[in-house]
């Protein structure tokens, strides 16, 4: 099965069956597309736009990473009125990381389009804004359904001119027992619309949420598995006392850039995130109690190359959807061989490689042989000693974060500060790495090697004509000790 990133390297011809040419899209949106490199469909969009497109109702299924948010944000940008004031389409996301990742897709793919309002509607955040903006006006709205629910309530979000309503990550919504809450909500919208349902996984609440929501809905499943090749798995046979010390020796001697580490449990995590940073390792944990800004800071730092490992159970990962990771580590083997699937499949996506490196206790091993088992094919057991051991260079990531005191309430744009950085500043654009707009705070990542000298000269300087506070996201302090460096 084709995936994004192999479909994306090559202009297509227009008679391909993949090419967005052969749709009933607006020339500036074509014109769009190709500029954000989105030469062909993936094989989801391929399925889901044409029936999408001429007003279908859709149960759509494929993995994660497979361009589902394309599929429906195209369809519903479409049908949008941009001189409509009222909120004409709304996006479900059971988390506000997700929500927050549709938007953003939505807004680029909205470039194509006149002057259209995304909105983003989550928990975590204040409602006063909020409420705010939906006075001034937003055309579409993405959300979770607990956030949109407390607005219905509050009268501030009109939702009767909406139509199309997208229920995505719908899986992940019903885990998270949001199906009562997704029925309130279609309640507001007009019974005339049309109801999109994307999936990653098929479980049988997906059909009874479609036989409540959705009209005659069209099928679509792209059973595609994980792509052989793309994802090396190794199974470690590991003694329990040696577990932690065997997480820093895989990192060691895989070296990955970036690592997502699976705990089974809470305290597994915080005594990894322990041993790791003793180790010297730029490592941080993610963990269900964190708040909202706390979680968004590391994940920040995580996704722009700043941090070599993110700890995490699998309830604290859900929702993380990374596009760079070189490894996978289960740290413990989990029951579930469908749970293995799911984490391993965070690495090699698209074009690129990951490893899936699992540590095996002694008592692990029945899960081992499940996983086997479940997925068709024998698995290949190394043993860590074979690792190159004793390394050279310790192993850091090779950007640093900085925070910028100022985000979206000041109107900065990711432009602003690549402009302070390269110009005033005297740096080189392949210095610059991701830049992220938050709400009060911006993000940059700069090579490590610049971090101290981009922090004095961006505090000296003007970012849109005024003076920034800017710190040094400690995860990534060069001269820090472990401890202060780790967190
Ligand atoms: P899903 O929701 O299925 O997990 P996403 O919609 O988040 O997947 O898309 C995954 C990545 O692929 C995103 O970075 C997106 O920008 C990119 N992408 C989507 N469609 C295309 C395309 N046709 N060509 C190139 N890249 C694409
Ligand atoms: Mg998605």
């Amino acid at each position: 099965m084709n995936s994004p990133a192999t479909l994306a390297d090559a202009p297509a011809p227009s008679d391909l069956p993949s090419s967005f040419e052969r749709l009933p899209l607006s020339p500036a949106m074509q014109v769009n597309l190709q500029r954000l490199g989105y030469l062909r469909m993936t094989a989801i969009q391929a399925a889901s736009l044409p029936p999408a497109l001429a007003g279908r109702d859709l149960i759509a299924q494929a993995k994660t990473g497979s361009g589902k948010t394309a599929a429906f944000a195209l369809s519903l940008l479409t049908r949008l009125n941009p001189r409509r004031h009222a909120v004409q389409a709304l996006v479900l996301c059971p988390t506000r990381e997700l929500a927050d990742q549709v938007a953003q897709e939505i807004r680029r793919l909205a470039r194509g389009a006149d002057n259209i309002k995304v909105l983003l509607l989550c928990g975590g955040s204040a409602m006063r804004p909020q409420i705010s903006s939906l006075e001034h006006g937003a055309h579409v709205v993405v959300g979770t359904p607990g956030r949109i629910i407390d607005h219905l309530e509050r009268a501030s979000l009109d939702l009767r001119a909406v139509n199309t309503l997208v229920l995505d990550e719908a899986d992940r919504m019903l885990d998270m027992g949001f199906f009562d809450d997704i029925a309130v909500v279609a309640q507001a919208c007009p019974e005339e619309r049309q109801t999109l349902l994307f999936s990653a996984t098929f479980p049988e609440g997906i059909a009874a949420l479609g036989r409540r929501f959705l009209r005659q809905p069209q099928r679509i499943e792209l059973a595609e598995r994980h792509e052989g090749g793309k994802i090396r798995q190794r199974f470690y046979e590991v003694a329990d006392g040696q577990r932690l010390s065997a997480v820093s020796r895989l990192l060691d001697g895989y070296r990955p850039v970036s690592a997502l580490a699976f705990c089974n449990t809470r305290n597994r995590c915080r005594e990894l995130l322990q041993s790791l940073r003793a180790a010297g390792f730029v490592a941080l944990a993610l963990h269900g109690d964190m708040e909202q800004r706390e979680r968004d800071q590391v994940l920040v730092q995580f996704a722009n190359r700043s941090c070599s490992v993110l700890v995490a159970t699998d309830v604290a990962a859900r929702g993380l959807d990374i596009d760079q990771l070189e490894a996978v580590i289960n740290v413990d083997v989990t029951p579930d061989p469908e749970v293995h699937l799911h984490r391993i499949g965070r690495t090699g996506r698209g074009e690129r490689s990951g490893w899936a490196l699992s540590l095996v206790g002694g008592k692990e091993r029945g899960r081992a042989r499940n996983i086997e088992r479940a997925q068709g094919g024998e698995i290949e057991w190394c043993a860590l000693g074979a690792l190159p051991s004793g390394r050279g260079e310790p192993l850091l990531p090779p950007m640093v974060t900085l925070q910028i005191l100022a985000g979206r309430k000041e109107k900065i744009r990711p432009g602003d500060v690549l402009g302070a950085l390269t110009g005033e500043a005297g740096f080189d654009k392949e210095q610059i790495g991701k830049i992220r707009v938050a709400e009060f705070s911006t993000y940059v990542a700069v090579d490590r090697g610049i971090a101290a000298e981009a922090l004095l000269r961006l505090s000296a300087g003007r970012i849109k004509g005024r003076q920034v506070k800017v710190a040094l996201l400690s995860a990534a302090a060069d001269a820090a000790s472990p401890e202060q460096r780790a967190c």
